[in-house]
């Protein structure tokens, strides 16, 4: 590895520095962006791995090219572990990453101008829940619901626009939604339309994985889509599970209905990813993410922090920053930038400000308590934070406090590097 390394440096000193930085910067911040996570080693490694190299298109046993003895041992370890994990009948685990795997759902199982119900954007859904920008939201004829005032998901609303509109597919899951979500509730809607039930779990897989929040297979849904890098710390990429009556439809569409070859580095370190959350240590790791969660919104909280929904269940908080402290959450990234917090600014429910300068920004624990931090970090955190965005005189407040963040990450080493 080391050599690789010299070598990278010698080929391209400008990329070589660019990485060494990133390097330093990840160890040096704190990563808050609740859809950030570090890979685990074992993923960092196949992701550079001979893999790389071979083209696979098809699925194992049904190959366009020839050389695939190794590439279906993983493929279909993949396969049978994601099965097992999430208690599915059928997986596929080509799709190259969260958005087309979104896709290969809508296109495989709809035909263009199809109703669907998913959950609006600045509510808490995603950009491929059929937002106006998206190529989706121009495709489908997307109904989006909102939360309610507190910013929950209000399930009398939801079935009326169920009535009303006749969906063929009804979306859940969320980008950014700090509670666990009724499944049940959701299916028995679908149930009385007819309507086809997905849920995007990108954000909660980990969790439900480690059996800590909801299981959307188990209440029935046909399909459950989630991205592999953000709480399972695997390779950046997507898998979609099924019910066993969808499985040819939803092969055919990933490839060659949307894709080409896929990743095979990638699902190598899928499969790697999906052994190592079956494990107990991650199940330690994955209720740690919980804990550290309800431990900095309890501390954010005690500092008259307001909190979208007042708090959370899963890894994620919304912190409607101009309530707390008069400020949108661009201002509020930016100063966290300052002090080596990273964030992300975040629309709230209803926002009255536009996208680029929204109400809130977004936190999450997984990448803190991947690098070992627990509840007396999270104390240390809010405390910056609020710190930081309650400065009067800031030119001399804010060195100190990044100082004292760079301390606190000196002391917790990031995984893998
Ligand atoms: C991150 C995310 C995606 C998209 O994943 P990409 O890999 O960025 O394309 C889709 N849905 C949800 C809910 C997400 O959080």
């Amino acid at each position: 590895m080391n050599t690789l390394r010299a070598q990278l440096g010698q080929t391209d000193p400008d990329i070589f520095a660019a990485l060494l930085a990133e390097e330093d910067r990840q160890r040096r911040g704190l990563e808050l962006i609740p859809s950030e996570n570090y890979a685990f080693p074992e993923v960092l490694a196949l992701l550079g791995s001979a893999f790389t190299n071979k083209y696979s298109e098809g699925y194992p046993g049904r190959r366009y090219y020839g050389g695939q003895e190794n590439t279906d041992i993983i493929e279909t370890l993949a396969r049978e572990r994601a099965c097992a994990l999430f208690g599915a009948e059928h997986a596929n685990v080509q799709p190259l990453s969260g958005s087309p795997m979104n896709q290969a759902v809508y296109l495989g199982f709809l035909k263009p101008g199809d109703p669907i119900l998913a959950m609006d954007l600045s509510h808490g859904g995603h950009l491929t829940h059929g937002a106006p920008v998206s190529h989706m939201g121009k495709l489908f004829d997307f109904t989006r619901y909102k939360t309610d005032g507190e910013g929950r998901i209000d399930f009398d609303k939801v079935r009326a626009l169920a009535k009303k509109t006749q969906p063929k597919l009804i979306v859940c899951g969320h980008s950014s939604y700090p509670r666990d979500i009724d499944y049940e509730a959701f299916k028995a809607i679908a149930d009385e339309v007819g309507a086809l039930t997905m849920a995007d779990v990108s954000h909660t897989a980990g969790f439900i994985a480690a059996g800590l929040l909801n299981n959307p297979v188990a209440a029935g849904f046909d399909f459950v889509t989630t991205t592999t890098h953000k709480s399972m710390r695997g390779p950046r990429g997507g898998l979609i599970l099924c019910k066993k009556e969808h499985a040819k439809t939803l092969d055919a569409s990933v490839f060659p209905g949307l894709q080409g070859g896929p990743h095979m580095n990638q699902v190598a370190a899928t499969a790697v990813t999906l052994k190592l959350v079956g494990e107990p240590a991650f199940k330690a790791y994955a209720h740690g993410v919980l804990v550290n969660a309800k431990a900095l919104g309890k501390a954010l909280a005690a500092r008259q922090v307001k909190l979208v929904t007042g708090g959370t269940e899963n890894h994620l908080l919304v912190i409607d920053t101009a309530a707390s402290f008069g400020m949108d959450g661009a201002e509020a990234q930016k100063l966290l930038d300052q002090i080596g917090l990273t964030t992300n600014k975040q629309v709230i429910p209803d926002d009255p400000r536009p996208p680029m300068r929204p109400s809130g920004i977004r936190l999450g624990t997984p990448a803190p308590t991947a690098r070992g931090m627990g509840e007396a970090e999270m104390e240390s955190i809010a405390a910056l934070l609020t710190a930081a965005l309650c400065a009067s005189d800031r030119e001399k407040v804010l060195p100190a406090l990044a100082a004292e963040a760079e301390a606190l990450c000196g002391r917790f080493p990031v995984p893998g590097l």
